[in-house]
């Protein structure tokens, strides 16, 4: 038997908005702490900095360049997953590879849209190194 279910429902984005609607955007906002300046994509709930209050004011938001280093991923028939670590990020994410058949370890975050909101990256290819 088979039938289709469709569900229509809002779930409320709270103090992960910006983030969800950076995602949506292809923009990667990150949650940085204002003690210690840790900054987490996606962003963490609490500091390891173990800051005594949880609160939204304990946090900023800071913009990332979207780009990422792929530390390790896997493929398989639904798809390839990576997980990575956002340049400027202090922690790692798991992401969604838009373009498997794609090789390499230097990938950048795209935009998803308004209803489908998670960390989606495009492999670029290999990281080059530059000398300063
Ligand atoms: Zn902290």
């Amino acid at each position: 038997m088979k039938y289709q279910l469709v569900l229509d429902y809002h779930l409320g984005e709270g103090a992960l908005g910006p983030y969800l609607e950076g995602l949506s955007e292809g923009a990667a906002l990150a949650r940085q702490c204002r003690r210690c300046d840790r900054v987490t994509f996606p962003p963490e709930r609490s500091c390891t900095c173990q800051s005594l209050d949880n609160l939204p004011a304990s946090f900023g938001w800071k913009t990332l360049a979207g780009t990422a280093t792929v530390i390790h991923r896997t493929d398989g028939l639904g798809g390839g997953f990576a997980l990575v670590r956002f340049d400027g990020a202090d922690n790692m994410a798991v992401c969604r590879i838009s373009n498997p058949q794609e090789e390499g370890n230097h990938a950048t975050l795209i935009a998803t849209g308004e209803y489908r909101p998670a960390i989606t990256i495009e492999i670029l290819g290999e990281a080059v190194e530059t000398i300063d």
